[in-house]
């Protein structure tokens, strides 16, 4: 759970301290897939292989269509119709928090990997 809790903050899977992407500001889109080879803290690898990252586009696109399906199917459920409004209100909120969905499909991605390969259980010499 603590795991979970420190990929939703966009921290390194093994210490949980130290950041999985090199600028903290989310709104810097032009560096927002930056991130370190290792950890600052630990010296977890990031950097897995290459194209490492083109599975977290999965768990984003799982994320975002359980999200807008899930909203937008409670709203049929519950009062039958969904209004042209409240479809580019839902729309314009998935696009406003792009950026950190972004990173957090990288988190989740990368947490997942780290979870289910034990040897990365004990980091990398820090080099
Ligand atoms: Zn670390």
């Amino acid at each position: 759970m603590v795991r979970l809790f420190s990929a939703f903050l966009l921290r390194c899977p093994h210490c949980k301290q130290g950041n999985l992407f090199t600028d903290n500001n989310i709104l810097h889109l032009g560096s927002l897939a930056e991130m370190p080879d290792k950890c600052t803290v630990c010296g977890q690898d990031f950097q897995i292989e290459e194209g490492f990252y083109y599975g977290a586009m999965f768990i984003s696109y799982i994320f975002l269509a359980f999200l807008m399906f899930g909203i937008i199917g409670l709203k049929i459920l519950f009062t039958g119709y969904v209004s042209t409004i409240e479809l580019i209100i839902i729309l314009g909120l998935v696009m406003l928090f792009w950026p950190y969905w972004f990173r957090l499909a990288r988190s989740l991605w990368l947490m997942l990997y780290y979870k289910t390969h034990s040897t990365l259980d004990v980091p990398p010499d820090k080099d």
